[in-house]
């Protein structure tokens, strides 16, 4: 792969704006001259039309179809290849579940069409909730939020429900320090307090810590579990006790409940609230923005703080129910992102329980394959059992002067996506993999030979690691300076 290093003289996936290769007069379409000939304003107002023509780039049908279609082989995608992003969860997306989305009865329902006539999407989801209440072992769900950050931003202000309702809001969440950014942020827009708990030498939360932090004050812990080292949390429930006789509540972030699906319940060890990242855990589509989908989940005595609408079951069939003066109220528009439930729920159907579990067991596998594989060449900070991801470091690189970046961007030269680099927080210079459960034994050993062979480079010839890549349209982008000051128009 060395040879990879020299930059090509012509690239060939160079591409510029659609305006570039505008030529005046070329057009995609054909109409008829007699058309043409026909004056407008004979059928729109004179004043509706425009004056000038606009100013859209002037390009044949090939034009168009070739700048897209060079353009899309320049996104790296599942599709594509290995995606081992850790915290991410990159599952490929069975094409039957997109096939099923496209349906003609649930991609044309319109969301204000009358209850009567969309009875078989509302019992899709009216199930899709039982069953996401079944793997968690919570009481009850809602689909309504868009995004797991956006579920944790609805749980935290069921907790300040919960809490006002008991007459005192509490002032304070515990957080560990090996949190994901968005659950600090969810917790300080709804008015509180973050209090960082350090996790121990075994990249655990210590119950002894718990104990020193909490008091009356604290509203509730959210915790990841597992966390995002990958590991679970062993005291979970002797924390959820500490936090319990206080009076306080257990939020979970469920955005890794890929490593334990079918296998532990957050219901069953000690959890009150949780979101589920859809996008992350059950094939949905996944990256670039959206569409994502975090439904929250919760025990019996916070199910009336819920979102507006929920959906009941009648005897005369389903329907939203919206008077509920305990809700936090509406968090989304409708009920939710549809289409990225109806996936969800056509994986979770076709998998069934025990096929989710073995999800959950070969994730792990394949992780745990990665990090044996890897541990001679690469420091891990923490020894301890790890489920779906590993976190690796550059300690050993950092001597011949190679960092995190440059293994990550070398990567790129082997054809394939970086892992999640520099988080958690915690390990200096980390490097987190995670495979999941769709990856081949053979997608894993391209991956651990193409560290391995990187690891060697960094000792042989740090340079080329450093220059890395060489392959890609750009090399090293400035990307803060492209997120402060981006060029938006040619
Ligand atoms: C992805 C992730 C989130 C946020 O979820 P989004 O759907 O991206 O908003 C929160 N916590 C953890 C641990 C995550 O991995």
């Amino acid at each position: 792969m060395n040879e990879n290093k020299k930059t090509p003289e012509f690239k060939a996936s160079e591409e510029g704006l659609i305006f570039e290769i505008s030529k005046e007069g070329r057009r995609g379409y054909c109409i008829a001259p007699s058309e043409l000939d026909r004056d407008p304003s004979a059928t729109i107002p004179k004043r509706y039309l425009r004056q000038e023509p606009l100013p859209l780039p002037q390009t044949s049908e090939p034009d168009v179809v070739r700048h897209f279609t060079r353009l899309a082989s320049l996104n790296y995608s599942k599709d594509g290849g290995f995606y081992p992003l850790g915290s991410c969860t990159m599952k490929y997306n069975p094409k039957a579940y997109e096939y099923i989305a496209s349906y003609a009865n649930f991609e044309d329902t319109h969301p204000y069409q009358p209850e009567e006539t969309c009875q078989g999407n509302l019992e899709i989801l009216y199930e899709m909730e039982q069953f996401l209440a079944e793997i968690s072992g919570m009481d009850a769900v809602s689909l309504a939020p868009a995004a797991g950050a956006h579920g944790e931003l609805t749980g935290m202000l069921i907790i300040r429900a919960y809490h006002l309702s008991k007459g005192n809001l509490r002032t304070k969440v515990l957080i560990p320090d090996t949190a994901h950014g968005t659950n600090p942020a969810s917790t300080a827009i709804c008015g509180y307090k973050v209090v960082e708990i350090k996790s121990d030498k075994n990249g655990m939360i210590n119950p002894n810590d718990v104990e020193r932090l909490v008091d009356e004050e604290t509203a509730a812990i959210m915790i990841t579990n597992p966390n995002t080292l990958g590991i679970f949390e062993a005291h979970i429930d002797e924390i959820a006790d500490i936090i319990h006789k206080k009076g306080g509540l257990v939020y979970m972030d469920g955005a890794n409940l890929n490593a334990i699906m079918g296998i532990s319940r957050p219901g069953d060890f000690g959890v009150d609230v949780m979101h589920f990242n859809l996008h992350k855990t059950f094939a949905t589509p996944h990256g670039g923005g959206g569409p994502g989908s975090g439904p929250v989940g919760v025990k019996k005595e916070l199910e009336p703080f819920l979102p507006i609408p929920r959906i009941a079951k009648e005897s005369e069939g389903f329907r939203f129910i919206y008077d509920r003066p305990l809700s936090i109220g509406r968090v989304k528009t409708f009920y939710g992102n549809f289409s990225v439930i109806l996936r969800a729920y056509a994986y979770i159907r076709e998998m069934g329980g025990e096929g989710l579990r073995l999800a959950s067991e070969m994730a792990v596998l394949n992780s745990n394959y990665i990090r044996s594989k890897l541990k001679n060449h690469y420091h891990q900070s923490y020894t301890t059992d790890t489920l779906h991801e590993c976190v690796f470091s550059d300690k050993y690189q950092q001597q011949y002067g190679v960092k995190t970046l440059d293994i990550a961007k070398r990567l790129m030269d082997y054809g394939l996506h970086p892992p999640t680099i520099y988080f958690p927080l915690i390990v200096h210079g980390a490097i987190m993999i995670e495979p999941t459960e769709t990856e081949s034994k053979d997608a894993c050993d391209e991956f651990i030979n193409a560290m391995i062979s990187i690891a060697k480079e960094c000792e042989a010839a740090p340079e080329i690691v450093k220059g890395a890549p060489y392959t890609t349209p750009r090399r090293r982008l400035d990307e803060a300076g492209a997120v402060r000051e981006p060029r938006l128009k040619w």
